[in-house]
């Protein structure tokens, strides 16, 4: 069998979101497992996580999954609803919309609901992606306050810098303002508040509120580019593993790979890598004479080595003796932070696990 696949640790999902719970201990904590679960599988990580707060997501499909799995906690639907024809869905489920414009608002207490729906109701505060702006949120607010359709309300936004140099100050400010000039007047629910993402709940207490949404930390990786995922204790859930499948000897001015973008200056060893673009290593990440990608073979750090192919890539053996055929080689994952191959391959660790590849078997392990 082809030697690649991804090890998934219980141990370290379950050691993560227990982190969660101590960094924001007056919190629920909605796991969020959008995109497959950041690519680790939604069926593992909602069995190893059963006992969490709650789940966000965004595909009804998933949502749905969750749901017939056995799933009886709250789940946040990040994008709300698409379609006026989803929210029987919605109601049936007992999903809970994000809603971010008024004609979702609008559409909800139009529609004849089995059930009243929760809803999050999403404020614009700077990320210009989604939510309401200020002007607009008194209606919205009066409506999810006061319409039968509409059960439990809570306020939301997400950061865009949390993780970076202007931190969350100025969108913090414009929510605590857009809620105060959008208060209600008849009512008696309590509007309870949730704003945090990964960085913000790792760096932002102020921000915790009563539900934080972390996705990135739960699965082991850092949201800052400074700070590493062991300097808040978190461990990679994901290990991608392959092995040696071939060897080579270079002499003094050979190349490697596609487009011979790594001339050899020396007399040279390296290996060939079952692991390719195709399985969602990222073919940008640098193999040229100057710069080359973090990888983990027998134990030792080296690097790669020209171009990734699709189903291939090469490494650097020349100061790992030992390493012959069938050594193990481990792509990101336990002993090299799948942040640290992403910085080298210019993206971040988010896009390295949602692009793992359907062919790539996914293995449990603990
Ligand atoms: C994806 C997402 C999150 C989780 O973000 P992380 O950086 O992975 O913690 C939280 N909130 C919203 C609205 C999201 O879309």
């Amino acid at each position: 069998m082809r030697p690649i696949r991804a090890e998934l640790s219980n141990k370290a999902l379950l050691h993560n979101y227990a982190l969660t719970k101590t960094k924001a201990v007056k919190s629920q904590v909605f796991a969020v497992v959008k995109a497959n679960a950041y690519g680790h599988g939604l069926d593992w990580v909602a069995r190893t996580l059963r006992d969490v707060d709650a789940f966000a997501t965004l595909e009804i499909d998933s949502a749905i999954r969750l749901r017939t799995k056995g799933v009886t906690q709250p789940i946040l639907m990040l994008e709300g609803f698409f379609g006026v024809d989803e929210l029987a869905i919605f109601a049936r489920h007992h999903l809970t919309p994000v809603v971010h414009n008024l004609e979702q608002i609008k559409a909800i207490a139009d529609a004849e609901l089995e059930a009243p729906l929760d809803v999050f109701l999403k404020f614009n505060t700077g990320m210009n992606r989604l939510g309401l702006q200020g002007g607009l949120s008194g209606f919205a607010v009066n409506t999810a306050a006061t319409h039968r359709n509409i059960g439990a309300v809570t306020f939301m936004t997400h950061f865009a810098t949390a993780d970076g140099k202007q931190g969350i100050a100025v969108q913090l400010k414009s929510f605590e303002e857009i809620i105060k000039a959008a208060k209600p007047v008849f009512t008696q629910k309590r509007f309870t508040q949730s704003l945090a993402n990964s960085a913000a709940l790792l760096r932002y207490p102020e921000t915790h509120r009563d539900w934080v949404r972390p996705g990135i930390m739960l699965y082991g990786s850092s949201p800052f580019d400074g700070k590493s995922a062991d300097d808040f204790g978190l461990k990679p859930v994901m290990t991608l593993r392959s092995e040696i499948i071939a060897t080579q000897t270079l002499a003094i001015g050979d190349t490697v790979g596609y487009g011979a973008t790594y001339t050899a200056q020396k007399k040279m060893r390296i290996g060939i890598v079952a692991c390719g673009y195709a399985d969602g290593y990222p073919r940008h990440a640098p193999g040229n004479n100057i710069e080359g990608t973090p990888v983990l073979v027998s134990g030792a750090h080296t690097r790669t080595i020209g171009r990734v192919s699709m189903d291939m890539l090469a490494v650097d053996l020349t100061d790992i003796p030992h390493a012959h055929l069938g050594a193990p080689v481990t792509l990101w994952g336990e002993g090299l932070s799948a942040d640290e191959v992403a910085k080298a391959a210019g993206t971040i660790s988010y896009e390295l696990f949602c692009g793992v590849t359907a062919r790539v078997p996914m293995v449990e392990v603990e």
